[in-house]
């Protein structure tokens, strides 16, 4: 019953400010290799140099409007990074660049506007840029400027979210289509976005995510608790997936020479065997917590409680105290203390035995809530003496508890000889004190004693 006293507690999410910090230092790094690598790519297109747009290490050279897109981008994401003054505007006019680019692209695409915009637009020695950009990389930066132009301009949480997410599932698919380039030892060029391309993407989407880790999506990879911690060590993985399936079941198809049921069966089996694992680990995880929690509960109730009666403590009778001093009587809301003493306990105790004694305090345990309401609190206030806390209560109405409490004490059917308790009563008054309160309800108590116990005294 007392519980209603305990405090709420508010569960704020801890951070990891070294989790924060890595994931700023993550889009930073992310933000300087995707302009530097997009930069030397359209420069490798202007100069007509191949190797330098294959950035020397003879991968497929991206497309350069790609390359384009991808400095571009990678400027949004280091003037946001940095928060510079004039970064808002600059990383404004680089989104709406970037979606020009990609809108009307797109639309030669679709055979709405004439290739030759383009080709006047950025003409190089070779005309190696006359095209436009692939669809596959149009999408990803139509979605890109609008995560950008969110940045600034979008209140909503869950749209930024959900264009973050987007972007994600678009690079996991280009990862995916690498992975089944890559173990089909083909020309790399062939798939719908290069090599290069692809893993800018991945590491742009992940960017544009850590680059604010207080919003939802991010929210768990920089949380402090270990949940913070599996997902630190398990997202990326798994966010791998894609690459590392679609490399396993190309590879399998050719080296192991596997037909597509076996093949359709066996990526059944992984996603189904990988979802099953998941859904396993996250049951255990959950199971642990929740058994942890009923734990901490269990000792939180124990370390309350009065061993012997089942009561609250005196520790809790204190806590609770001073909780109602401070949040009830400084809003005018009166409660009552009272103070119970049995009477000749000693006696008691003398004739039939300690532990016949210690029968009766358990007998007063759960005499004494059946007289309660279920917001007021009773509480062992130490050896046979107990506290009743009732809130929202005045004098008039705790003397008739005091006097319920009484009549309940001669009527149970004690097993050796009647016991009667005596009780002093107290109503809170406005810049009481602890101290002051319990003196009262003492003196209280000490004149029922004096007026021949079995009986309730207010102060
Ligand atoms: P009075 O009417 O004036 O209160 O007389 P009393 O004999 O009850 O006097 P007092 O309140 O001082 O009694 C305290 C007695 O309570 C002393 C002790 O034997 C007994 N007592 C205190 N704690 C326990 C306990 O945990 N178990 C048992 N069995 N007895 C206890
Ligand atoms: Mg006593
Ligand atoms: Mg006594």
């Amino acid at each position: 019953m007392w519980s209603t006293f305990a405090k709420v507690s508010v569960l704020n999410y801890r951070t990891s400010q070294t989790a924060v910090r890595a994931l700023h230092r993550y889009s930073a790094v992310v933000g300087w290799i995707t302009l530097t690598l997009g930069a030397i790519t359209v420069a490798g297109w202007l100069s007509g140099s191949a190797a330098l747009a294959g950035l020397f290490i003879g991968l497929p050279p991206m497309h350069g409007f790609t390359g384009l897109g991808f400095s571009l981008l990678g400027t949004c994401l280091l003037v946001i990074r940095y928060q510079r003054r004039w970064g808002e505007q600059l990383s404004l006019v680089a989104a709406m660049i970037l979606l020009g680019f990609a809108l009307s692209s797109l639309a030669i695409h679709a055979g709405w506007l004439d290739s030759r915009i383009t080709s006047w637009t950025l003409s190089t020695p070779h005309g190696l840029m006359t095209a436009p950009m692939p669809i596959t990389s149009c999408v990803v930066f139509i979605l890109f400027s609008l995560r950008v132009l969110s940045f600034h301009r979008l209140r909503s949480v869950r749209v930024v979210d959900a264009i973050s997410l987007m972007l994600l599932a678009a690079s996991m698919i280009a990862l995916a289509t690498l992975g089944v380039s890559i173990a089909r030892n083909d020309a790399l060029s062939s798939i719908p976005a290069t090599p290069m391309a692809a893993v800018l993407m991945f590491a742009n989407a992940l960017a544009w995510i850590a680059v604010r880790p207080s919003t939802p999506l991010a929210w768990i990879v920089v949380a402090r608790g270990s949940g913070g911690t599996v997902a630190r060590y398990l997202l990326l993985p798994a966010l791998m997936l894609p690459l590392i399936y679609a490399w396993l079941i190309q590879w399998a198809r050719n080296a192991l020479a596997m037909d597509d049921t076996l093949l359709i069966s066996l990526t059944a089996f992984i996603t189904g065997g990988t979802a099953s694992f998941l859904v396993w680990h996250v049951a255990v995880f959950s199971e642990r917590n929740e058994q942890k929690r009923q734990e901490l509960g269990r000792l939180t109730r124990a370390a309350s409680t009065d061993g012997l009666t089942g009561l609250a403590n005196r520790r809790s009778f204190d806590e609770t105290l001073l909780h109602l001093l401070k949040h009830h009587a400084d809003q005018g809301r009166a409660f009552s203390l009272l103070l119970l003493d049995l009477d000749h306990f000693k006696s008691y105790n003398d004739s039939f035995g300690h532990p016949a004694g210690d029968e009766v305090l358990r007998r007063v345990g759960a005499l004494l809530p059946e007289s309660l309401r279920g917001g007021d609190m009773a509480a062992r206030y130490g050896g046979e003496e107990f506290a009743v806390l009732l809130s929202d209560c005045t004098a008039p109405s705790a003397l008739r508890t005091a006097e319920r409490i009484r009549l309940g004490f001669t009527l149970d059917p004690w097993p050796h000889r009647p016991v009667t308790v005596s009780i002093g009563v107290t109503q809170s008054r406005a810049g009481d004190t602890a101290e002051r309160l319990i003196e009262r309800a003492d003196q209280a108590l000490y004149a029922a004693k004096q007026q021949g116990r079995n009986r309730v005294a207010s102060a």
